[in-house]
Order: C-alpha cells, then structure tokens, then sequence
C-alpha cells in the first residue's frame, strides 16, 4: 500500500510503496478515508522530536475495519476515528481519571511492517495514518456513526479533541468568561469553535497572519487581533482593562507562552497546549509568577479520554449542533501531500485533509 513517509530529519515527505504486517491478535486493519496534516507531523520532520526513521506521518485519520484480528469486537466495515494515545485503563494515571497521561503509551514503539527495499518502517504515533492503511491495536480505534463526513470526522482524532478538551475539561470555560485564543492552525480553530459552545465572551482570536481573520470568525471568534506590540493594549480595552480570563497557547513556543501569560488577568489561567522545543526556556519573575497569581499549566491531548468523548463529537457533528467545516481549508490526494506538508509549515490556512478514495 502507499503511504507518506518521511527518511530523515528535515528530508522532504514523499509517497512511497510499504508493507503493513496483517493483524495480529487484538489488531484492526483500517482502510483511511481522510486524515488531516497535524503541526505534530512537521515536528516529527524539523527536529522538535527525534523519531525513528523511515517513519510514516500522520496520525489524525478516520477510516473503516477492513479487517479484524483474532480477539477483536469490531465488526469488519465499522467507521472509526483512530486515537493515537489508547488509555490501558490500567496503570497509575488510567486508575486515577487521566487516561491522557497513560504510561503504557510512553515506551518507544517498535517498527511496524517495511519499506519496499525491506527497511523496517515506524509509523508516527503508533498510527502513521497518512496512508492507504494502518494495522492498529484495537484500542486505537474509536467507532463514530456512519455517513460523517470524512474530511471534519479525521480532525477529531487530533486538533478538535485536542482544542476542544482543553477549553472544556482543562480550563472549564464558563458561559460569560472572556477568551484569547493564540494561534490559529486546526487546534487554535477547534479552541475558539468550543469557547463559543461553551458561551464564553467576548472570544479574541490572535494570530500572526491577517489571513486567518476570516477563518477565526467563521470557527467562533467575536474578534481577531494580529499578534503585535498593540495586542495588550487591543486585549485590554476589550476585557475593561483587566485582560482575559483565560488564554490558550496554541503555538508551542516560550514567546507565545509570555504572551499568554501577560494578556491574562490577575488570578486568570493560562492554558498551554501547543507543543514546544526541549530548548526553548521560558523565563518569569518570581515576583511576577506570585503577585499576578495566575494559573498556567499545559492541556495533553485535551485531558479528554476519546473513548467517551470523540464519539460524542461525532454525534454533535452528525445533528450539526458542531460544524467543523472552517478548520478544513482544504482536501488533497495522497499524491499532492508533501504540497500540503508545505502549505501548513508555511502557515498558510488551517488544516490540510488528505482523503482516500472510497
Ligand atoms: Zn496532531
Ligand atoms: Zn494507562
């Protein structure tokens, strides 16, 4: 089958033919239907994480059984989104309500089938789903109702659990309270689309590039300001001068983390959920961390437990009361992917879909 695969660190991400090992006892085989272009995938690329290589990318997909392995429920033809941190339901975190934080999922993940020159292949996240196929533990495989469709069903595998978790289960917005959101890839959209489910106001939509304006309306923002010098000051006059109650961060990086943190009122919290470099040091006074005293801590993977929650997502999705359609800026085949792998790590829209044909 055909995947995207990238060979090295900073090596460009090109379609190759691999082999997939058939399922095993507890394993699924799933055809992809659509699976989105993660900022986590450019990290497995540009050196913020150190994978092992060939590796194929991706890692927010749905798709459906096409074949089941010995000791599995799941019937052949089952519509499923794939969860790349399937909770053990038995260690320390899993016993105490954290399944994001299972430990079962921190050992390094063996290779999983070969390129066509016999390499052993590792696939991101133990999923690798920018491919025609993946073998999966069962697990990792969350059912959703048929007939979604696959280019906003792929996202809740990733950004929308990922943004929407952390408005919801991190940082419990409350109706009436005021958010910033800083960045705006499929995350940052997701983030604004459950502020505005969650009643929040107003909802500030920060971002770099004037572009995402119309995009950040469309997910849920009551406005969009560019991130520049002016932007405590334009944040300020729209919360009386006090600053937001919460911001998320949505970038990965210390500066957007200070960022965060000086738009944010006393006492208000600050929620990091993009990923960042081992390398990159945030810096705060401790008179600053004490007399401001706010909250900051991180959202890992929502701090949702997919089992429960994305398949009530896919229900909101199904009855329209979610509308996913402003994070896809667009779908591409397998073949345009390493474009689209461009387009996002230039910043250009929100998420890139690749979809399979049926
Ligand atoms: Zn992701
Ligand atoms: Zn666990």
């Amino acid at each position: 089958m055909r995947a995207l695969v990238v060979r090295g660190r900073d090596a460009a991400p090109a379609v190759e033919e691999v082999r997939l090992p058939a399922p095993g006892p507890g394993e699924l085989r799933v055809r992809i239907r659509a699976a989105g272009i993660c900022h986590s995938d450019l990290a497995m690329v540009n050196g913020t994480l150190a994978p092992a290589y060939p590796l194929v990318l991706g890692h927010e997909a749905t798709g459906v059984v096409a074949e089941a392995g010995p000791g599995t429920r799941l019937a052949v033809g089952a519509p499923v989104v794939l969860n790349w941190a399937p909770a053990c339901r038995s260690c320390w975190h899993c016993r105490h309500g954290e399944p994001w934080l299972c430990t079962a999922n921190t050992a390094p993940a063996a290779p999983r089938g070969e390129t066509a020159d016999g390499t052993p292949l590792h696939v991101t996240l133990g999923l690798g789903a920018l491919a025609e196929e993946v073998v999966v533990p069962e697990h990792a495989a969350v059912t959703i109702p048929a007939g979604l469709p696959p280019e906003q069903a792929a996202l809740l595998g990733c950004a929308v659990l990922t943004g929407t978790g952390a408005v919801r289960n991190t940082a419990r917005v409350a109706a009436g309270e005021s958010v910033a959101v800083i960045g705006l890839g499929g995350v940052g959209l997701a983030a604004l689309t459950a502020a505005r489910r969650a009643g929040a106001a107003p909802i500030l939509a920060v971002d770099v590039a004037a572009a995402k304006r119309d995009l950040a309306l469309a997910a849920g923002a009551t406005d969009f300001l560019l991130a520049d010098d002016r932007l405590s000051k334009e944040i300020r006059a729209r919360t009386e001068g006090r600053g937001v109650d919460h911001a998320f961060e949505c970038v990965g990086r210390a500066a957007t983390i200070r960022a965060a943190w000086r738009l944010t009122r006393r006492g208000g919290a600050v929620t990091v959920v993009g990923m960042g470099g081992n390398d990159d040091l945030l810096t705060l006074s401790a008179l600053d961390v004490f007399h401001s005293a706010r909250t900051l801590r991180s959202s890992v993977y929502g701090s949702s437990d997919p089992d429960r929650e994305v398949p009530e997502l896919a229900t909101a999705l199904a009855d329209r009361t979610l509308d996913l359609r402003p994070l896809v800026s667009g779908t591409v085949g397998l073949d345009e992917a390493p474009d689209a792998f461009g387009r996002l790590a230039r910043g250009e829209g929100a998420r890139w879909v690749v979809t399979f044909p049926d």
